[in-house]
């Protein structure tokens, strides 16, 4: 098996699919999950478990993540706003949970309803809880920090406080973080900077990045985040995405751009980026939006296109 350089993880199903009306039926996700890890994907947040109220797009979170752990080789993630939404997906057996908390205060005010110091509070008692589960049921945990770049409340994040909240979740002994630009406010200078400080901070820790190109940014950024030695980033496919409470938010990183830029600079992603556009077209036949983006799919690939690894074998 070819060694991947940088890995690439599918956000769509969780944060696309809350940003927009449309229930996916559940039978279309995992078809969608299915395809996508058949293109080479090997993580995909599937799910969030957050009331089913609040967000009826993920009221199938449960089932969805069942159905998604019968597929071969893929790391099952689901995003967790708290300890409650954390032992739902222990319940199922998720691979990986995703916990989520707003470094801005009033934007995690407006999330959910907690100050940033309670928020990483609540992050200790859900790694007391992961840590107290026996090992073959204990899932890994990432502390995902929303509006790390700024945000549509409160406008400038200041970086030293991020900084800090890095360094309170680094302490708590997380698996995993992935500092976020929720709105799409970052820039490359800052991501450089952010990434920098955070690496500094927390040593061996992965951290992960997870943009939005809503000002058209993203892959600028992402190539920012590289050069910090970032080598995992969220996407979605077709750059759908957004944040219910984020006004504008719209689109992550888009997936087959992202991979088709990684792949082209010689960063083997274990991506076959021909079937991800077949997969991209799948959704497109599934979900009723005109909300899509990305270069890759309308231009399509160019003549010289290679993969990394055919490009590492010649
Ligand atoms: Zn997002």
């Amino acid at each position: 098996m070819t060694k991947i350089d940088v890995v690439v993880r599918e956000v769509g199903m969780r944060d696309g699919l809350q940003s927009i009306k449309f229930i996916m039926p559940t039978d279309k996700k995992l078809e969608w999950a299915r395809r996508e890890t058949e293109a080479g994907v090997t993580e995909i947040e599937v799910a969030s478990f957050v009331p089913p109220k609040l967000l009826p797009q993920m009221a199938d979170a449960a089932e969805v993540v069942r159905g998604a752990l019968e597929i071969p080789g893929l790391t099952v993630s689901a995003l967790v706003p708290n300890l409650k939404g954390a032992e739902r997906a222990v319940e199922q057996g998720a691979h990986k949970l995703n916990c989520v908390m707003s470094v801005s205060e009033k934007h995690n005010q407006a999330n959910v309803r907690r100050s940033v110091q309670e928020s990483i509070d609540e992050f200790g008692r859900i790694v007391g809880f992961v840590r107290g589960l026996p090992s073959n049921r204990r899932p890994q945990m990432c502390a995902g920090l929303a509006t790390s770049f700024g945000c549509t409340i409160e406008g400038d994040v200041p970086e030293a406080h991020v900084l800090t909240v890095v360094e309170k979740v680094a302490a708590l002994g997380v698996d995993e973080m992935a500092i976020a630009d929720t709105v799409g406010y970052g820039n490359p200078a800052q991501v450089r900077r952010i990434f920098s400080g955070a690496r500094k901070i927390a040593g061996k820790l992965p951290i992960a990045a997870h943009f939005h190109d809503t000002r058209g940014l993203g892959l600028a950024n992402v190539v920012a985040a590289l050069d910090a030695g970032v080598t995992a980033f969220d996407a979605s496919l077709g750059g759908f995405g957004g944040c219910p409470y984020a006004p504008g938010a719209s689109g992550n990183v888009d997936m087959e751009d992202l991979v088709f830029m990684l792949e082209s600079m010689g960063l083997k992603t274990g991506v076959d980026l021909a079937r991800l556009l077949e997969v991209r077209k799948f959704i497109e036949s599934v979900l009723p939006t005109d909300t899509f983006a990305g270069a890759v799919a309308v231009a399509g690939l160019p003549k010289n296109y290679r993969s990394a690894a055919s490009r590492a074998a010649a």
